[in-house]
C-alpha cells in the first residue's frame, strides 16, 4: 500500500518557548505565541488605564476646589467668614466657617501675613484664623508634583520591558546555547543525596571508588606525598547496572558538588557548541572544586575519531577534543574528578582510555544472585510487603537482570498489588512481575484460534521436551500459550546454577531447544508457520557466533574472525570490518549450517522418541494455558523422563 505521507502529515506543535520565561506576563499560560505579544500589550494598557485613574483620583481631588484670587479670600477674613487658611508652597487653602474651601495662589517669596495685610485685613482679623504651613519639600509634594513627568517614562520602561521578555523568550535562546547543560546535585540536599548504601552489589567497584572518595574528602593528604590524583574513572557495564547510580554515590560519599550531564547534551544543532560547553563546564565545577564532573554515556562523544562516514562527525570531535585539552590542562591541585559512564567501552577512541585521562576502569557485573537479592531488599523498604514475600526465592528465578530491571519489579508488583486493591504486595504478585518486565505484559486482548492454540500449544511443548531431555539445556520452570509483549507464547528456563562461561555443549543443545518449537510444529501438522522465525534467527545467530567468535567450529579450528559485536562498527573501524577472504565466508556459511542441521535432527529424535510425551504437555497446555515447574515434572515423570534438579535442595 502505498503511504499517504501527505495526509498524515502532523503539524509539529508549536514551541511555545515565551510563555515558561514571563512570569510578568498576566496571561502566561496557553495563550499561543502570536496572542502572548497582544495580551502584553492590552495588559500594559490596563496598567496604564489604572494608573492614570488613580492619579487624577489623586491630583483631581483637589481641582474641585474653587480657585479664586487672593483678594478674595482678604475680603472673607476680613468678614471673619474664614475658619483656618493652609500655606503649602506658593498654594493657599482657605478653609470657610461653612465648611467650604478655596485656594488660591500668593507670589512666592511675600509672606503670607504681609500678603493679606496689603490687601487689607488689619492683624486683629488675622489673629481669628489657624494658619498653618505645610513644609513644601515633603516627599508626597515632590512625588505629585512629578508624577506627570515620571508616568509616562515609567510606562514606557515597562512597555519595553514586555517586548524584551517576549524576544528573550523566543530569540535570545540563542545565546545560551554555549552555556553547559550541566544539572548540578548538591551534597547538602538531603532529597537527592545517595551513598554507597544505596547501591547493592557491586563490591569491587565500590572497593575501586573507596579511593576516590578518599581523595576529595581529604585532598591534601595525597598532595603532601606526592601522589598524583586520579583525573577520570570510566564505569563500564551492561545497561541499568547501576553506573549513573554508583556515580551520584561517589559524589554523595564524598560530600562534593555533582555536575551531570549527558554525553548527547554536548551535541546539539549548532557546531561549536559542545566544546563551548565542555569549557563552561569545568570552568563551573573548578570554582566548585572539589567537585565531579559526570559524564554519562560517553560514546556518544566518545567513539573512534576519524571513521567520519557520511560526515557530521565534526562537531561530536571537537568536543571530545575539548574533553581531552580539559582533562589535560588540569593543575595536579586541581581536585576535579572527571567520571564518565558507557555500555559501549568497544567503542571509545584509545586516546579517552590512555593513562592521565580516564585510566582508571570500574566494571559493573550484571548482579548475581545475592546481588539481586542486595537490590531487591534495598528497593521493597519503601514498599508495604505482606508476610509470604521471600525475596531470595525472586531472586533466584531473576538470573540475568539487571538492577534497574529489578527496580521495575519491585515496581511492576506494587502496581499489581494497588490495581486489586490489596494493601500488601504479595508475592504472587512479584512473580507475575517478573514475567512481565522479561516479555512484557499479557496481551489477553490476542484470542487464538482453536487451530492457532494447538499449534503454539505444540510449539511451546516441543522447546519444554527438548529442554528437558536433552543434557545440557537448562531446566523448564514455566510453559505458557499466554501471548505477552511479542511472544505468542513463552518457555522459561533457569540455570541450575548461574555460570559465567558457557561451554560449546551448553551452546549446541541451547539452539537445538531453540529449534524444538520448529520440529513440533513440523512433525505434528507437516507444516511450518512464520512462529518460529525469531527463534530461527536467534539461534542462527548463535552458531554464526560460535564459528566466527568463540572457534567452536571443528573445521575452522581456534579462530576469531570477528571483532566484537559481530558487526563491523560503522562510522568506527571502517564499514567493512571482514578481514578474511571469501573461501573463508564460504567455509563459515557451512559450518553455520551444518551445526543448525544438526541442531535441528537432535531436536527431531527427541520428538519423535517422546512423542506421546510431546502430546500430553500439548495437550495440558491447551486445557490450562500454563504449567509451572512441579506440574510439569509431574507431567514428565509420567512419561517416563527424569527431571532435572537441583542435587542439593535449598530448605
Ligand atoms: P545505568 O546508568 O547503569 O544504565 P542506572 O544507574 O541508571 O543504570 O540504574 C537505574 C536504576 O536501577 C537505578 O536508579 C536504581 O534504582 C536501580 N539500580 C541499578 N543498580 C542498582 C544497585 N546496584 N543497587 C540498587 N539499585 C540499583
Ligand atoms: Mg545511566
Ligand atoms: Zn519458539
Amino acid at each position: 500500500m502505498e503511504p499517504t505521507k501527505n495526509k498524515k502529515k502532523v503539524q509539529p506543535k508549536q514551541k511555545n518557548g515565551g510563555n515558561k520565561k514571563s512570569p510578568l506576563s498576566l496571561f502566561s499560560g496557553k495563550v499561543p505565541k502570536g496572542g502572548q505579544f497582544f495580551s502584553n500589550l492590552v495588559t500594559a494598557v490596563l496598567i496604564f488605564l489604572i494608573i492614570s485613574t488613580v492619579y487624577s483620583m489623586v491630583v483631581g481631588g483637589k481641582d474641585k476646589v474653587e480657585e479664586v484670587a487672593i483678594s478674595t479670600i482678604a475680603q472673607s477674613i476680613v468678614k471673619e467668614e474664614v475658619k483656618s487658611i493652609t500655606v503649602e508652597g506658593d498654594v493657599i487653602t482657605a478653609e470657610y466657617v461653612d465648611g467650604s474651601k478655596k485656594t488660591s495662589k500668593k507670589e512666592v517669596e511675600a509672606s503670607l501675613s504681609q500678603t493679606l495685610v496689603n490687601y487689607g485685613v488689619s492683624p486683629e482679623k488675622l489673629a481669628l484664623v489657624a494658619v498653618e504651613v505645610k513644609n513644601e519639600s515633603g516627599f508626597g509634594y515632590w512625588f505629585l508634583n512629578l508624577l506627570p513627568f515620571i508616568l509616562p517614562v515609567l510606562l514606557i520602561i515597562v512597555f519595553f520591558l514586555f517586548l524584551s521578555r517576549q524576544v528573550k523568550g523566543s530569540g535570545m535562546q540563542a545565546f545560551s546555547f554555549g552555556q553547559s547543560k550541566a544539572r548540578i546535585i548538591d551534597p547538602n540536599d538531603a532529597g537527592q543525596k545517595v551513598t554507597f548504601k544505596d547501591v547493592a552489589g557491586a563490591k569491587e567497584a565500590k572497593e575501586e571508588l573507596v579511593e576516590i572518595v578518599d581523595f576529595l574528602r581529604s585532598p591534601q593528604k595525597f598532595l603532601d606525598i606526592g601522589a598524583r590524583i586520579p583525573k577520570g574513572v570510566l564505569l563500564m557495564g551492561a545497561p541499568g547496572t547501576g553506573k549513573t547510580l554508583l556515580a551520584r554515590a561517589v559524589a554523595g560519599e564524598a560530600n562534593v558538588p555533582f555536575f551531570h550531564l549527558s554525553g548527547s547534551e554536548f551535541v546539539e544543532m549548532f557546531v561549536g557548541v559542545g566544546a563551548s560547553r565542555v569549557r563552561d563546564l569545568f570552568k563551573m565545577a573548578k570554582k566548585a572544586a572539589p567537585a565531579i564532573i559526570f559524564v554519562d554515556e560517553i560514546d556518544a562523544v566518545g567513539r573512534v575519531r576519524g571513521g567520519g562516514v557520511g560526515g557530521g562527525n565534526d562537531e561530536r570531535e571537537q568536543t571530545l577534543n575539548q574533553i581531552l585539552v580539559e582533562m589535560d590542562g588540569f593543575e595536579p591541585t586541581e581536585k576535579v574528578i572527571v567520571m564518565a559512564a558507557t555500555n559501549r567501552p568497544d567503542v571509545l577512541d584509545p586516546a579517552l582510555l590512555r593513562p592521565g585521562r580516564f585510566d582508571r576502569r570500574v566494571t559493573l557485573e550484571l548482579p548475581d544472585r545475592e546481588g539481586r537479592e542486595e537490590i531487591l531488599k534495598i528497593h521493597a523498604v519503601k514498599k508495604p510487603l505482606a508476610e509470604d514475600v521471600n525475596l531470595k526465592i525472586i531472586a533466584e528465578r531473576t538470573p540475568g537482570f539487571s538492577g534497574a530491571d529489578l527496580y521495575s519489579l519491585m515496581n511492576e508488583g506494587a502496581i499489581l498489588a494497588a490495581r486489586e486493591g490489596r494493601k500488601t504486595v504479595a508475592q504472587f504478585d512479584f512473580i507475575r512481575a517478573i514475567e512481565k518486565v522479561m516479555l512484557g505484559p499479557e496481551r489477553k486482548s490476542h484470542i487464538l484460534s482453536k487451530e492457532e492454540k494447538k499449534v503454539t500449544a505444540y510449539h511451546e511443548a516441543g522447546h519444554a521436551l527438548v529442554a528437558s531431555v536433552l543434557p545440557h539445556a537448562d531446566p523448564v520452570h514455566k510453559i505458557s500459550i499466554i501471548a505477552r509483549g511479542h511472544a505468542g507464547g513463552y518457555t522459561l528456563k533457569l540455570p541450575l546454577e548461574e555460570t559465567r562461561l558457557q561451554s560449546k555443549k551448553e551452546f549446541l543443545d541451547d539452539i537445538a531447544m531453540s529449534l524444538g518449537g520448529y520440529v513440533a510444529e513440523e512433525s505434528v501438522f507437516g507444516d511450518v508457520t512464520t512462529g518460529p522465525s525469531n527463534d530461527l534467527q536467534v539461534s542462527t545467530a548463535l552458531a554464526r557466533d560460535m564459528v566466527t567468535k568463540y572457534g567452536m567450529s571443528d573445521k575452522l579450528g581456534p579462530i576469531a574472525l570477528e571483532g566484537n559485536g559481530g558487526r563491523a562498527l560503522f562510522g568506527g573501524r571502517g564499514v567493512d570490518s571482514r578481514d578474511y577472504s571469501e573461501d573463508v565466508s564460504a567455509k563459515i556459511d557451512a559450518e553455520v549450517s551444518k551445526i543448525m542441521n544438526d541442531a535441528f535432527a537432535r531436536a527431531r529424535e527427541v520428538c519423535t522418541t517422546h512423542r506421546k510425551a510431546l502430546d500430553s504437555i500439548a495437550d495440558e497446555l491447551i486445557a490450562k494455558e500454563s504449567i509451572e515447574r512441579e506440574d510439569f515434572e509431574n507431567l514428565l515423570i509420567l512419561n517416563g523422563i527424569k527431571p532435572k534438579r537441583k542435587e542439593v535442595v535449598e530448605k
